[in-house]
C-alpha cells in the first residue's frame, strides 16, 4: 500500500483533525526537517508549528529528534513522517469499520423491524410490542419493515471495506 496525499488527508483529516492535514502534507516525503522550517513554510508561529507536529506525534505519525542548533546554540527539533504508520492506522480504523458492520449487519438479520407508512422511527419487535405497534412520533399503526434492502447495502459496504484493506 502506498501513501498518498488523498490517504493522509483522509487518515489524518478523521483521526487526528483537518486541522492537522496540511503539516501533515508538507511533512510527506520529507526528511529531517527542522520545526523552523515547518513554521516559516507554512507561514505559522514556532509555538503553532510545534503544537502541531506534537499532535502528530501523539498519533505517532510523526518522529523528531532534538538538535543543538549550531549557530544559534538552542535546541530545535527535527522532524520525520512515518509512512508506515499513517498505513497502520489507516488499516486499523478500516477494520474497526468493518467490526462495526459486522455487529450492525448482524443485528439486521436476528431482528425484525418495524415502521410506520410515514417511516419515521424504526424500532425492533421487542419494542414494537412495548408500543402496542403505534408509532412513537405519529400513532399510526407500525408493520413489519422488510429490511433485505439494508442488509444488501451494509453486505456491499463491507465487500468494498474487505477489498480496501486487502
Ligand atoms: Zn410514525
Amino acid at each position: 500500500m502506498k501513501v498518498t496525499k488523498k490517504l493522509i488527508r483522509e487518515v489524518i483529516g478523521e483521526l487526528v483533525g483537518p486541522e492537522y492535514v496540511d503539516v501533515a502534507l508538507y511533512l510527506h516525503g520529507k526528511k529531517d526537517v527542522s520545526e523552523l522550517v515547518v513554521a516559516k513554510d507554512l507561514k505559522i508561529s514556532i509555538q503553532e508549528a510545534r503544537a502541531l507536529l506534537y499532535r502528530l506525534y501523539e498519533s505517532n505519525v510523526v518522529v523528531f529528534e532534538r538538535k543543538r542548533d549550531k549557530h544559534k546554540g538552542w535546541h530545535i527539533s527535527h522532524w520525520d513522517f512515518l509512512d508506515a504508520n499513517v498505513i497502520k492506522l489507516y488499516q486499523r480504523s478500516q477494520q474497526e469499520k468493518i467490526e462495526e458492520l459486522k455487529t450492525r449487519l448482524e443485528r439486521e438479520q436476528q431482528n425484525e423491524f418495524y415502521m410506520c407508512k410515514y417511516a419515521c422511527s424504526r424500532v425492533e419487535f421487542d419494542k414494537a410490542i412495548e408500543l402496542n405497534f403505534k408509532c412513537p412520533e405519529c400513532g399510526t399503526l407500525m408493520n413489519p419493515q422488510d429490511n433485505s434492502r439494508t442488509i444488501e447495502v451494509i453486505n456491499g459496504r463491507l465487500k468494498e471495506l474487505k477489498e480496501l484493506v486487502s
